[in-house]
């Protein structure tokens, strides 16, 4: 209404409270009802904060003009903005993706598909597991996603908006067509009915929420909306979503939500961390928003066939020697404009007249890029040199019809250039000679009135006028008529210039509404080269994300990985000289470079040192460098030599989680239930300080009953640091474990840390000293101090007593009965005694306790 969006009753009272804007009622025939009002100019940003709480937006506009009609003027909604469906770039993060995905079930798998909205980037996938889709689903991490009746939203993590969408977009059939409309042979493109109905749901979804100006004027109700996309009746086809992406999660590296947040791929692992201690961070040098996405896409999605993981360490090589074109490369394509983002602008007609000029001036530097790669050596740069079609004749459209700089309105003229179209150029030809008739009229009429102060002015609502001043009034000729009196002047008009002046302001609107025509004409003109600019905007995206590679090679002295085939199954060789934390590295003066050498003859180590030492950041480093060499990337090390990696699984104590919820001692065991499920031979699966959230008793023996198993049975590689010492012996039993430790020394009961990492195990845990260095009060520390000693002395004793025992009773070795109970003399131990012994809590007994319940069980053998 006028200058307001208008909420009434509940959504009222709530847009009112979150948005701060005044609460106030309106008044039918119903009764009186709350009202809120969003003012227009300002909406963009009240959308925003609405989304932000968790709401989806619908826009009702008015579709007829005020004066069309009597009675109410008839409104419809336009527009649908959900999180997950953003094409507005005020909303969207530029290096980012912003997807929304859509779940589907057949009977025996999920399917999932993924669609960005503003670039048209389309992916789908299936899985027979709920689990795996929720990895897919973490690696993109959706801000919304949308089910049908029959699949639940579990494989969606908390912060995604689930959407709950028309059962009959999920229609196998309907589904069909609705993708039908779009691929050609949707059936042979995708796997399985799960994948189809995903992906002709969220096709049709996408098409809902769309925006346009051709639409809206059906009058339509929301509901109306969903049913004329899904009858087909809606010309809403999303023309710029040209290609579908279906793959099998079996192709990439995975990460399962655990890793992608413990690896800090893309965010910091703690909150207070900082934005660009990210794995993201350190290898983001990109010039273009179409790069970034690509790299972030490259780290979602690491490779494993070695082919095509080569391919790009060749093309990162030959950037990485070629100094001065990298750099030219770079400026270059820092001039590039979002073109998946215009194209699709542009295409859902939503683009206006700088839109096109961006397009132009981005498409102007391509052939500038395009002689740089002219030299390129290697495989990938040779084809991207190929695939930069700079698109002379777009360019040139747009060059022959678009001024330099026209306004952002696309209604009110100023767009199309001079000498682009004759009736455009007569209109506008017209309108020049009136006005220039006017600025000639002061002059004339000066002179055929004598009235030298004569002023011929314009205002907006009286239009052109000739301004006399009081004492000049009787010399005013015949054919004036007096418009306006003012104070000291009165103002006229003539016939002939009320001629000219309608003659103007027609010629005028009439050159606009021509514009405006032409410009849409345009438009759909270069929407038509839709495929080409998407095909443009992939090779500058793989350049720009290649380049950033290159860069971060070279400034901080990565390496280049050798990638080893497969051998057979194997295990993985992951062979690391000098590697370092790649974000760690940034953020510490100086760091120190460690080896990592793991075969399948050395699979299994465990890693002992005190806290602080650096045991999680050389596990961390070790995946790291794996992931980024598969990434394409080189790596930080000396030198490296690697399998593919084909999962990468962690688990870090629980100590360092915030879970909420659920225990944290059942997060992690959870999550290490589903590593022992899942990994394989070509795993590597990190341990940090697992089973911490119980008893140490029982956390030893759980970590070292998981250590076995993923030796034994599962055959992944595994790094598994503890600062439980006696996890160390495990390793003598197992051939291909061997120990890692890292030494700290003491000086002046200060410790020392090296973050040298050295074969065997540490010596000790050094708690005490940590929490000197930590500054915990003397006393505490000396007390500790004590304490230690005494447990050292009662373990001496212990061993001491164990000794004599067996060495008491030369060749009767003590052996374990079925039970495993037996008392001294090889006699059973009565089950009830055995019973009553275990359930002792003897950190509670006081001495004199303790020797009573003795007594008594003593009593009880000898019954
Ligand atoms: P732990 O897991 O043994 O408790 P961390 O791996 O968390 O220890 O390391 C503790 C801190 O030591 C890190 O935050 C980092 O600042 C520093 N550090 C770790 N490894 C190195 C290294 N190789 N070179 C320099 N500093 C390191």
């Amino acid at each position: 209404m006028g200058d307001f969006y208008e909420t009434f009753c509940g959504a009222a009272e709530r847009t009112a409270r979150l948005l701060e804007i005044a609460l106030t009622s309106r008044e039918d025939s119903t009764g009186e009802y709350p009202m809120a009002g969003i003012p227009i100019d300002n909406a963009e940003s009240y959308i925003e904060e609405l989304l932000e709480a968790g709401y989806r937006v619908a826009v009702a506009d008015q579709v007829e003009e005020p004066g069309e009609t009597s009675g109410v003027v008839e409104r419809a909604v336009t527009r649908v903005i959900t999180p997950g469906t953003l094409t507005e770039d005020e909303l969207l993060a530029g290096d980012d993706n912003n997807f929304v995905a859509a779940i589907a079930r057949d009977d025996e798998r999920l399917g999932l598909a993924l669609l960005d909205v503003s670039t048209g980037d389309f992916y789908a996938t299936s899985a027979t597991a709920a689990e795996s889709v929720a990895d897919e689903v973490s690696r993109f991490d959706p801000s919304e996603a949308v089910v049908g009746p029959d699949a639940s939203a579990d494989p969606v993590p908390d912060d995604c908006m689930v959407t709950p969408f028309d059962a009959r977009a999920f229609d196998r059939e309907r589904a069909g067509e609705t993708l039908a409309a779009y691929f050609r042979n949707p059936d042979a493109l995708l796997a399985g009915d799960a994948e189809i109905r995903a992906c002709g749901a969220l096709l049709a979804y996408a098409e809902y929420v769309r925006g346009g100006e051709h639409e809206g004027e059906r009058g339509d109700t929301d509901e109306e909306r969903v049913t004329a996309v899904l009858e087909g009746d809606a010309d809403q086809h999303l023309e710029y979503i040209t290609q579908l992406t279906r793959y099998d999660p079996r192709e990439y590296l995975l990460l399962d939500a655990v890793a992608l947040r413990s690896l800090e791929l893309f965010e910091p692992r703690t909150v207070h961390g900082r934005d660009d201690a990210t794995l993201v961070g350190v290898l983001d040098e990109t010039a273009s928003a179409l790069g970034g996405r690509t790299l972030r896409d490259w780290l979602r999605r690491p490779l494993l066939d070695p082919v095509r993981i080569e391919a790009r360490h060749d093309a990162v090589a030959e950037l990485k020697s070629a100094v001065q074109r990298r750099e030219q490369l770079h400026d270059r394509l820092r001039e590039v404009y979002d073109l998946e983002r215009l194209i699709g602008r542009i295409s859902r007609e939503r683009a206006n007249a700088r839109d096109l000029c961006s397009l132009r001036e981005t498409l102007a530097v391509v052939p500038e890029i395009r002689d740089l790669l002219a030299d390129a050596d290697c495989e990938r740069l040779r084809d991207l040199h190929e695939a930069l079609d700079p698109l002379v004749d777009v360019r040139e459209l747009i060059a022959d019809a678009i001024v330099d700089e026209p306004p952002i309105e696309i209604t009110e003229g100023g767009i199309i250039a001079t000498g682009y179209d004759d009736d455009l150029d007569d209109l506008r030809g017209t309108a020049r000679d009136g006005k220039q008739w006017i600025d000639d009229l002061e002059e004339r009429e000066r002179e055929r009135t004598g009235i030298d102060s004569l002023k011929v002015g314009h205002n907006s609502v009286h239009g052109y006028y000739i301004e006399v001043t009081n004492p000049n009034l009787e010399s005013v000729p015949d054919n004036y008529q007096r418009r306006q009196t003012l104070k000291n002047s009165e103002r006229f008009v003539t016939p002939e210039l009320k001629d000219r002046e309608d003659e103007i302001v027609g010629a005028q609107q009439r050159a606009d509404e021509r514009e405006y025509e032409l410009f849409c004409e345009i438009r759909r003109e270069v929407a038509a080269e839709v495929e080409r600019v998407q095909r443009l905007a992939d090779a500058i995206a793989t350049l720009d994300a290649l380049v950033s590679l290159a860069t971060v090679a070279a400034q901080y002295d990565y390496c280049r990985p050798e990638i080893l085939e497969h051998d057979g199954r194997d295990g993985l060789v992951i062979d690391i000289d000098g590697g370092r934390h790649p974000v760690v590295e940034r953020t510490q003066e100086s760091f120190v470079p460690n080896d990592a050498h793991l075969t399948s003859d050395r699979r299994l180590a465990v890693i002992t040192g005190p806290n602080m030492s650096g045991k999680s950041t050389y596990m961390r480093q070790v995946a790291q460098i794996v992931l980024l060499a598969q990434v394409g990337s080189f790596v930080p090390a000396r030198a490296a030599r690697l399998t593919p990696v084909e999962r990468v699984f962690t688990r870090v104590g629980a100590s360092d989680d915030i879970a909420g919820g659920r225990s944290t001692f059942m997060v992690e065991m959870d999550e290490l239930a589903t590593i022992l499920r899942e990994a394989d031979e070509r795993s590597l699966v990190l341990l940090d300080e697992v089973g911490r959230g119980t008893s140490t008793a029982d956390g030893m023996a759980i970590a070292q009953a998981i250590t076995e198993h993923l030796y034994d049975e599962v055959g992944a590689t595994t790094l598994f640091a503890t600062h439980h010492h006696p996890l160390t012996e495990l390793t003598a039993d197992l051939a291909a474990a061997f120990t890692l430790h890292f030494e700290v020394d003491q000086d002046d009961g200060e410790v020392v840390f090296h973050h040298e990492i050295a074969p065997g195990a540490a010596t000790g845990s050094y708690g005490v000293e940590v929490a000197t260095a930590a500054g915990v009060p003397d006393p505490v520390v000396d007390r500790s101090r004590e304490l230690v000693a005494d447990a050292a002395e009662a373990d001496r004793e212990t061993d001491a007593t164990s000794a004599v025992d067996s060495s008491g009773e030369p060749g009767s070795e003590p052996t374990e009965s079925a039970t495993g109970d037996t008392t001294a003399d090889g006699g059973d131990v009565p089950t009830d005694v055995a019973a009553e012994l275990r359930a002792l809590d003897l950190g509670h007994l006081t001495p004199v306790e303790a020797l009573t319940e003795l007594d008594r069980l003593k009593r009880l053998l000898e019954e």
